[in-house]
């Protein structure tokens, strides 16, 4: 699963070059109803869409329902970063992400969702496995370098905040 290029680059050219044993196909799925307004959702799927076609790779992408995000977080709305609401938010797209995978025929789901400095890589782990359990979830620590070199050789579009309304940094 993917939230934006810049923290999947790394991550899918490690699939893509076949760097993780047992894996044998895979896709990229960006579902990310959490993203707020629906124009910076859609320069995010533009910046994934043409990172994946770069490289020859499978995507798909999932609704994007943010009145049901928002209902699903109701009530964390002032939540800091890195609390309750992004646990929902990480669990309500794992959620997902299983339905989808049972219905595309994969059996398994990994993501970038704590690659980013901002995020808690154990509640991201927490929440994929109370939703995936932990035969379906594949923990990967992603090669961060690697991930970096991309970043800084490509023109990626950049936010400077994580998605939800609730993320935008008062600058
Ligand atoms: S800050 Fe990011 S992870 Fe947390 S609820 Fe908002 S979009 Fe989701």
């Amino acid at each position: 699963m993917s939230c934006c290029a810049p923290c999947s680059a790394g991550a899918i050219r490690q699939l893509k070059d076949g760097e993780l044993q047992d894996i044998e196909d895979f896709i990229v799925l960006f579902y990310n109803p959490n993203i707020f307004p629906e124009s910076e959702y859609q320069k995010r799927l533009e910046e994934q869409i043409k990172y994946c076609e770069s490289l020859g790779v499978k995507y798909a992408i999932g609704q994007y329902n943010h009145k049901d995000w928002l209902d699903a977080v109701k009530g964390l709305e002032k939540e800091p970063e890195r609390g309750a609401r992004c646990a929902k938010c990480f669990a309500f797209r794992f959620a997902f992400a299983k339905k989808w995978a049972e219905q595309n025929g994969y059996d398994a789901i990994a993501s970038v969702f704590g690659v980013s400095r901002h995020k808690d890589q154990n509640q991201v782990d927490k929440a994929a496995e109370s939703i995936l359990g932990q035969k379906y979830y594949i923990p990967v620590k992603w090669n961060e370098e690697l991930r970096q070199k991309i970043g800084h050789q490509s023109d990626f579009y950049r936010q400077n905040y994580c998605g939800c309304e609730f993320s935008i940094r008062k600058v």
